[in-house]
């Protein structure tokens, strides 16, 4: 039963990030008609809110590693993100905007997490390393303590998720109004943002069935 719960946590994380993947090889070869650049989306949104404090740089890390840096207040996108006038580019281009917009409107659910995050990022590094430590010597304090990090990653994953549904949200409704996209792009880019979307829910969830595949083991071993 273990095993198998490890597995769906597998497969659903692998399946996730098939989709993100396929979403953007199809969508960054898909041009939208008006024809913006991903840089110049995100500088015509944070222009139109007045966030011109926020800066747009070209990200150093690979395809996809697209965020918003709260502590600079930067904007990074990858390199084709940022030169392209895709679907895929406007998308994530705008999602990114999203959350700068959020921060500078002091979003409810971004400044919870913002508060969790140096607990959750604890937990992440030691999480996993203090829970085998609790299970390979049966110590049973440091196994649950370890449980606890996990719960308290899923905690953060869960608050996660409607910080990135509210940018991508926010993403459609102003690439609309600005005319960036016309219309009949708007399902495409949808599509886009739901792949990615998918992607903290699958994680979420890996979290979840990994947690409760430890209390099986544990619980074996009684
Ligand atoms: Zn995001």
């Amino acid at each position: 039963m273990n095993t198998l719960l490890y597995l769906i946590a597998l497969i659903l994380v692998f399946w996730a990030q098939y989709k993100v993947n396929g979403a953007y090889a199809r969508y960054r070869n898909v041009a939208t008609r008006r024809g913006y650049r991903g840089f110049e989306v995100a500088k015509m949104i944070l222009n139109k809110h007045g966030l011109y404090d926020v800066q747009v740089e070209m990200s150093t890390g690979g395809q996809l590693s697209d965020h918003y840096d709260p502590k600079t207040n930067t904007v990074r996108l990858s390199k084709d993100i940022y030169y392209n006038d895709s679907i895929a580019s406007v998308s994530v281009a705008a999602h990114e905007v999203g959350h700068a917009i959020q921060h500078a409107t002091n979003y409810s659910m971004i400044a919870l997490r913002d508060k969790i995050l140096p607990i959750a990022m604890i937990s992440s590094q030691m999480g996993w390393t203090v829970l085998f430590i609790g299970l390979l010597f049966t110590m049973d304090f440091l196994f649950y303590l370890g449980v606890v990090m996990l719960c308290v990653i899923a905690l953060f994953q869960l608050i996660t998720l409607p910080v990135e549904l509210d940018a991508s949200k926010r993403a459609l409704a102003i690439l609309s109004e600005e005319g960036i996209i016309l219309s009949e792009e708007r399902h495409d880019c949808q599509a886009m943002l739901s792949a990615a979307a998918f992607t903290y829910i699958a994680s979420l969830i890996a979290t979840v069935l990994q947690i409760l595949r430890l209390l099986m083991v544990r619980r074996r071993r009684d």
